[in-house]
């Protein structure tokens, strides 16, 4: 199955059928499994081979065939599915670090994944320095002996701002830390961020690997070292394990994963494009743009491809951002991303209403921000509802 190109990878990838020989891969929706004799079930406590489960907080067969088909995707060793994006980076970091070690994190993160760094971790004697990710420089001076970790969003919301994944993770491996990286606004289409340097790579798999806004659901990627000697101790025992229905949510999601992102990132750069330096705007960010400021990094780290994202800095501020959103007729208002129905959302009053003028302020969102998530809609129906919406922003 390595052998295979992508898309082969994608749609049957990790498969295991059972004595029915199903085409579609079956959900078994079972939290237990019966051991044929007592000696059975003494021997899988000792050790659980291949095919043999205990109990599904530990492992099911639903669940290892997304993590399996993932894993091929990625190129990585082994896969650990959670029950949500933010159990897989809470999971990750958490099993990793003890008492005393240090981190350094990229600043411009995710309200959730800020708060396990800035709230969780130091409540457990973990010294975190926060850097701007994008200059190496910053990088660079923030390591220690001691630091055990570093953490970014390779692609930033909602600013997106995109991080140099190589360059990094040479600067963190110079002293020994294990670089995990948030891939979510990269997509696993896009990003391959283990041949890149990454120790360890997390998907919150609700955003394109669902790709619909059905199910929550993450993956941790890495060696089979870290995945079964580091992490799985901890996620077995704390209780963060994906549910045999969502990861077969997620299993459909592989199969057209790349059809569905390829068409939005086209989709994504044709209306950036047409919007840059639009009247209503202050600023057109998206990182397939010619003007963005890592648009050569977006050329060696993601193939050229922008994403699915961009965000538009609407003028008159919070007033005109509201006008915009009530005035939009496809695109909702809600707060999900990388979903087949384009989403509109208002990061400063939303996502990252819980940080401070001065934070918002230095991680550049703008109290006329928008942040756009575009779907699976037709191009041109999305290009004159938001120039509609534009124009109604500015009345
Ligand atoms: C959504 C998101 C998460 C959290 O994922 P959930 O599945 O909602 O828990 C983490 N990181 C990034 C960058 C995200 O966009």
């Amino acid at each position: 199955m390595s052998e295979w190109n992508t898309r082969t990878k994608l749609v049957h990838g990790g498969t295991r059928r059972s004595q029915y020989n199903e085409v579609s891969e079956a959900i078994f929706l079972t939290q237990g499994f019966v051991y044929e004799t007592a000696e059975q079930a003494e021997a899988r406590f000792i050790e659980t081979g291949e095919d043999e489960y205990i109990y599904a907080r530990y492992g099911n067969p639903t669940v290892a065939m997304f993590e399996n088909r993932i894993a091929l995707l990625e190129g990585a060793e082994d896969a650990f599915a959670t029950a949500s994006g933010m159990a897989a980076v809470s999971g990750a970091l958490t099993s990793l670090l003890k008492a005393g070690d240090h981190v350094v994190s990229a600043k411009a993160l995710f309200g959730s994944c800020l708060y396990i760094l800035e709230n969780i971790l130091t409540r457990y004697g973990v010294e975190v320095t926060f850097v701007d990710g994008t200059d190496l420089g910053a990088w660079r001076a923030a390591m220690r002996p001691d630091t055990k970790a570093v953490f970014f969003e390779s692609m930033s919301n909602p600013t997106l701002e995109v991080i140099d994944i190589a360059a990094v993770s040479e600067i963190a491996h110079s002293v020994g830390a294990t670089v995990v990286v948030d891939n979510v606004f990269s997509t696993p289409v896009f990003s391959n961020a283990i041949e890149q340097g990454a120790d360890v790579v997390i998907y919150s798999a609700t955003k394109h690997i669902d790709g619909q806004g059905r199910a929550l659901g993450g993956i941790i990627l890495s060696t089979k070292d870290f995945i079964r000697g580091t992490l799985e101790p901890y996620m077995k025992h704390t209780g963060g394990a994906l549910s045999p229905f969502n990861a077969w949510v997620m299993l459909k999601g592989l199969e057209t994963i790349t059809l569905r992102v390829n068409a939005q990132a086209e989709s994504a750069q044709k209306i950036a494009e047409v919007f840059e330096g639009h009247p209503a705007l202050e600023r057109t960010l998206y990182p397939g743009l010619k003007t963005h400021a890592q648009n050569a990094l977006v050329q060696t780290q993601l193939g050229g491809k922008g994403g699915t994202v961009l965000s538009l800095d609407i003028k008159g501020g919070k007033e005109a951002a509201f006008k915009f959103l009530n005035a939009m007729n496809i695109a909702v208002i809600s707060n999900n991303l990388g979903d087949a129905k384009s989403i509109a959302t208002h990061p400063a009053t939303t996502t990252h209403q819980r940080l401070s003028d001065d934070q918002k302020i230095e991680l550049g969102i703008a109290p006329g921000l928008i942040r756009f998530s575009v779907g699976l809609e037709d191009t041109d129906d999305l290009i004159a509802d938001l120039t509609q919406a534009l124009e109604a922003s500015q009345a």
